[in-house]
């Protein structure tokens, strides 16, 4: 078995829609970033390649790099999933923690799951997201910008 952690922030701009694990989520601004700017699905892509040691978000899919204009942060996952299951590694939970003065998320994080969990080849079972203010304190508290936590657990098929 092998774990991961990842870490991601973006910060808010207006003009862009707001995407967190794969699901639009209704605000008045949106995430800014070279890809959709999916916080919580680049979290978890960090904590899969630190479990299968693939190294990281920036350097797999490099910002600047026109293939991964806008590009939905959810097909990138599916790519690592691709990755993980050549080298015979399955995933056997992941749980991902969202810091977000506003909007408020907790509606949303039942799709979440469910797109996370499609996106992994996953049961919803095995897929754990939770949404948290920062109680106002620091850039989140501010409402400047979004950050998630992810961990995962990787198990070897061989
Ligand atoms: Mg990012």
């Amino acid at each position: 078995m092998r774990v991961g952690c990842g870490y991601d922030s973006h910060r808010f701009v207006e003009g862009r829609t707001l995407v967190l694990g794969g699901v639009g989520v209704p605000y008045e601004r949106g995430l800014a970033g070279w890809s959709d700017a999916d916080a919580v699905v680049h979290a978890v892509i960090d904590a899969l390649c630190g479990a299968a040691n693939l190294g990281d978000i920036g350097t797999l899919f490099p910002p600047g790099d026109q293939r991964y204009r806008d590009v939905s942060s959810i097909a990138l996952l599916e790519q690592i999933i691709r990755k993980l299951e050549s080298r015979r590694l399955i995933v056997a939970n992941l749980d991902v923690t969202i810091l977000a003065q506003e909007p408020v998320l907790a509606p949303y994080v039942p799709s979440m799951r469910a797109s996370l969990a499609f996106a992994m080849r996953l049961d919803e079972g095995q897929v754990s997201v939770k949404a948290k203010t920062n109680e106002y304190m620091g850039f989140i508290g501010r409402s400047e910008g979004i950050a998630a936590l992810a961990v995962a657990l990787v198990e070897s098929s061989h």
